[in-house]
């Protein structure tokens, strides 16, 4: 396409995109941990205009038995989008698309859990996209790992993931529907941060390999943000749980104490 038939400017001269922000920006980022109580562990991701929650099941048996894995835990990733998650109604029957996003992140997973801890079994996980604003696939894997970790799956370290990509010239961190769509080139990145190994790497576009470089470099700088962000998500949820035992344990004497004083405005009432 020349760039006169471009029809949207997706960066400035100045440096700015289309929502504000600047090349290397993330968009807001809000996670929530333990957020569904019938799951073993759930976990919301709201990151610029996607929302999406992910619920960990098991490890639990598996259905239909002929798919257990004798040596290891068989992980099921189910990736849906809402029919109501982008403007055009989505077809609530899962698509091509929806098939490939949950084997990718599946792989992108896998490297992280100890699944030879659960022989013949299963853990479910199931990804919904309630509001798709680009990078659901990234977005997808920093909540499912955050609800793996919160179902008590013993991991190596939690996955973390964020897109970078190429729009006017420009690398670009965390791409939104718009970049993604019309931009030069995108490349959704999933890594175990602590290890440092990277479990997922895609690329649509072209690029040069200095730029490449640039992009990587740029990538592990949003996902290292993006699992500090994780890791108080995490803690936010313990404290939580803590805040709520002790303020039991401390109003329990209380209430011991009512009672008894409670007793013996009784036993005060009954000799007047
Ligand atoms: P990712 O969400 O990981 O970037 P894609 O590159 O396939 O995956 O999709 C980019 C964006 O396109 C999605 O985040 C979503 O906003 C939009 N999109 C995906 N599927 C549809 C669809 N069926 N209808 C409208 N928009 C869609």
């Amino acid at each position: 396409m020349s760039e006169s038939e471009k029809k949207v400017i997706l960066v400035t001269d100045e440096g700015i995109r289309t929502d504000g922000r600047k090349v290397d920006e993330l968009r807001p980022i809000k996670l929530e941990v333990g957020v569904l109580s019938r799951a073993d562990g759930s976990a919301f991701i709201q990151q610029g205009g996607n929302k999406i929650l992910a619920a960990v099941y098991g490890p639990r048996e598996l259905h239909p038995r002929h798919l257990a894995l004798p040596d290891k835990a068989y992980l099921r990733c189910t990736y849906r989008m809402a029919t109501f998650s982008v403007d055009e109604r989505k077809s609530p029957a899962p698509s091509r698309r929806e098939i490939e996003l949950s084997k990718i992140i599946k792989e992108a997973l896998e490297p992280a859990l100890f699944l030879e801890y659960f022989p013949n079994s299963v853990i479910d996980v199931y990804i919904q996209v309630l509001q798709a604003d680009g990078g659901t696939r990234c977005a997808s894997v920093t909540a499912a790992a955050l609800a793996l970790a919160d179902a008590g799956i013993p991991m190596r370290d939690l996955v973390t993931a964020c897109a970078v990509g190429k729009a006017d010239g420009r690398i670009i961190l965390d791409l939104n529907d718009i970049e993604d769509k019309e931009g030069d080139a995108d490349i959704p990145i999933a890594m175990m941060p602590q290890l440092k190994r990277i479990t997922l790497l895609q690329m649509d576009g072209h690029l040069t390999e200095k730029e490449f470089q640039e992009a990587i470099n740029l990538g592990i700088n949003g996902i290292m943000r993006i699992y500090e962000m994780q890791k108080r998500a995490l803690r936010e949820k313990y404290l939580k749980i803590r805040e709520e035992v002790v303020g039991a344990e401390k109003s329990e004497p209380k209430a011991k104490n009512n009672e008894n004083t409670n007793e013996s405005k009784s036993k005060g009432d009954e000799k007047e």
